[in-house]
């Protein structure tokens, strides 16, 4: 039996109430890229547009789907992933740039915000997921990164599917691999149009996870690894912060480590996610022409995408559930 008082006590807020069955569940999100560059309605057109868009509400939602079924934030990230490196439109999987050989060599890399494991390959060149062995790497190694024939040889110990370096080729990233040689040796200049995909993701319980895979850069050097399956520099995720995934010119994400750079400005300064892309999007890249952007999610599932470049393929689930899908600059 309770007293007058402590249910006096309830009243005035001194003491908690029994618990509500309206008490809202955690919270939930995710967001996804799927590359950043020269993107604009011209470069596009609303045909190309509208299947970019389809595919990133797929992926999108699967992912989200995972969480509101209570399953974890590595789970979402990798499902999202798969099906953008499935797709032949995304610098990822099939569909990924050309190295300087005419040859594919993909990176990528996942994180886990709350054990801070981590799992990367690069220099893959048989692997039709990389996202897949890059989980495996983190989960069933004792290491962060594999890289090349070593990696592969790892990859036989499991089940995951293996291709031909064929299999990742299209037409049109044979196209833009043929007209970037001409450029160079004409001495014209070359806008890059980023594809990397990646996604970030808080489940109920609170874990944050990044992943990102890549082709690279076009005609990259071979061997050359970029910053997508270096973690802390493509690839972030620490609970007590954020989870980062980026996009753009490598090189630059490296040198600036730019993922971890965000979780850093929020542990140590106490910035909020929207100051610390900003500063380090805006302000640091920008100013040093590092083009590209990053998706960013908080412990309180508050999204950033932000990126320096004309556009960035980017999505994420609204608070009522509705995937917001965005490409262009002014969207
Ligand atoms: N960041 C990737 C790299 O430099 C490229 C991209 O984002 O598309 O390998």
């Amino acid at each position: 039996m309770k007293t007058k008082l402590h249910i006096v006590a309830v009243l005035f807020g001194l003491l908690p109430g029994p618990p509500t069955a309206s008490a809202d569940p955690p919270p939930i999100g995710i967001a996804i890229h799927g590359g950043a560059g020269a993107l604009t309605r011209k470069n596009m057109g609303s045909i190309k547009e509208k299947a970019y868009r389809k595919k990133l509400e797929e992926s999108l939602m699967a992912g989200y789907r995972i969480l509101k079924s209570g399953g974890s934030s590595l789970d979402a990230v990798q499902r999202a992933i798969v099906i953008l490196e499935d797709s032949p439109y995304f610098n990822a999987g099939k569909g990924a740039v050309f190295n300087l050989e005419g040859k594919n060599e993909l990176d990528a890399s996942v994180m886990s915000g709350k054990t801070l494991q981590a799992g990367a390959v690069a220099g893959i060149q048989h692997i039709k997921n990389p996202i897949q062995l890059a989980r495996l790497v983190m989960e069933k190694s004792k290491h962060v990164m594999l890289y090349g024939k070593g990696a592969e040889e790892f990859a036989k110990r499991f089940k995951i599917p293996m291709v031909p370096n064929t299999y990742f080729h299209t037409p049109e990233r044979w196209r833009q691999h043929q007209e970037l040689k001409n450029r160079t040796s004409a001495g014209r200049p070359y806008r890059f149009v980023f594809g990397t995909v990646g996604a970030v993701a808080l489940d109920r319980n609170g874990n944050l996870a990044a992943g990102t895979s890549t082709g690279g850069l076009t005609n990259k050097e071979y061997g050359r690894i970029g910053d997508s399956p270096i973690i802390g520099a493509g690839t972030y995720a620490n609970n007590q912060t954020c989870a980062v995934s980026a996009t753009g010119h490598g090189e630059y994400f490296i040198r600036w480590t730019v993922a971890h750079d965000i979780s850093a400005l929020m542990e140590y300064k106490g910035m909020t996610l929207p100051e610390a892309t900003h500063l380090v999007v805006m302000e640091k890249l920008k100013a040093v022409g590092g083009e590209g952007g990053v998706i960013a999610i908080d412990k309180n599932a508050g999204v950033s995408m932000v990126f320096n470049s004309e556009g960035m393929f980017r999505a994420t689930v609204r608070p009522d559930g509705s995937p917001d899908i965005k490409i262009y600059r002014d969207e």
